[in-house]
């Protein structure tokens, strides 16, 4: 017989999949790390069992301990699964933008949620940066995972992402391109692939207020560059730990109706029913469209699923109010 022992061990081993309507413009071969394979839905489940099983072995999650994170969900579900299976408690804290999708499904896996305001500034006491530490810090035997800074999330693409990568394309990767958040995946891949070939480029795809473009391409963090944006799960308003600009060739920035289009259009074209940080990526990498060479080999990794934004970029009388379709 043959069987996972849990539904952890079904983690990672994601399909590479070759796009083909979307990216006929481009002289190259494209493919997509497909994330969505994963059991929570998302390449977060990566990282979120990778910081637990740290956690555990150096003692900061304790048996039967409080696991406590601000997410916008992703994270929150790779979390809550791991947690089940090894018998944590999770407390979630989220920004109001994040879908109700989102805050359902956690909810559904046991989690419990709490909401808070988006548009504030990080270190206000409403921001969920904030909540979350608090929270961390008043409940007993509680353990802040912190995705952001938590070194153990870039070390999930070190050990599983970029190998993959590396493995299914026999080594001819010559450029990947990745939605940036926490920056755990672009800097955990980069440096695995950096590390078998530095010839490797590594584009980074941000979104329009977020502060990464110009601080990578200036080392200035202008607070002129943040204001409220619509696309999910990829910019920031701060400069994660996980972030390893060094490793970052180049970032492109996608609009949000770009992102949102290009979300939709990945389903109706290439039937890949996708979150809207895979918008933003695909279309950051048609942006980049002069850096490819007709032998290169691009990987574009796309987070999560569809079925979170259901509410939102797949429903076109949302798309018609946003002004994105007509
Ligand atoms: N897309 C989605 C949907 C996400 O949830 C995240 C994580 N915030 C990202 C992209 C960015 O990934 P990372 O945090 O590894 O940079």
């Amino acid at each position: 017989m043959e069987y996972a022992k849990n539904i952890l061990e079904t983690i990672g081993n994601t399909p590479l999949i070759k796009l083909n309507r979307l990216t006929e413009e481009l002289p190259c071969l494209v493919l997509a790390k497909y994330e969505t394979f994963n059991p929570g839905n998302s390449v977060k489940d990566r990282m979120a069992l990778q910081m637990i099983e740290d956690a555990e072995a150096d003692g900061r999650l304790k048996p039967g301990g409080i696991i406590i994170e601000g997410t916008s969900g992703n994270t929150g579900m790779g979390l809550a699964l791991a947690a089940i299976v090894k018998g944590y408690k999770c407390i979630f804290v989220m920004a109001d933008k994040q879908s109700k999708e989102k805050i359902d499904i956690l909810k559904a896996v046991g989690a419990e949620v709490v909401v808070c305001p988006t548009n504030v500034e990080p270190t206000d006491p409403r921001s969920y940066y904030s909540v979350s530490r608090r929270l961390a810090e008043e409940t007993p035997n509680a353990w802040y995972v912190n995705q952001y800074d938590n070194p153990s999330n870039c070390k999930a693409h070190f050990k599983t992402t970029g190998p993959e990568i590396w493995n299914q394309t026999d080594g001819k990767v010559t450029h990947f391109v990745v939605g940036v958040g926490t920056g755990g995946t672009i800097s955990g891949v980069a440096s695995y692939l950096k590390m078998k070939n530095p010839n490797v480029k590594i584009w980074g795809v941000d979104t329009y207020g977020s502060v990464f473009k110009k601080y990578h391409e200036t080392g200035i963090f202008d607070h002129n560059e943040i204001y409220p944006y619509v696309t999910e799960g990829i910019g920031e308003d701060i400069l994660p730990a996980n972030v390893n600009f060094s490793l970052i060739d180049g970032f492109t920035k996608v609009t949000d109706k770009d992102a949102a289009v290009y979300t939709q259009r990945l389903a109706k074209e290439e039937g890949m029913f996708l979150g809207n940080s895979a918008g933003a990526a695909i279309k950051g990498v048609l942006q980049l469209k002069e850096h490819f060479k007709p032998d290169d080999v691009v990987v574009v990794l796309f987070h999560d699923h569809g079925s979170r934004y259901v509410g939102k970029m797949f429903n076109d009388d949302w798309m018609r109010k946003m002004g994105y379709i007509e």
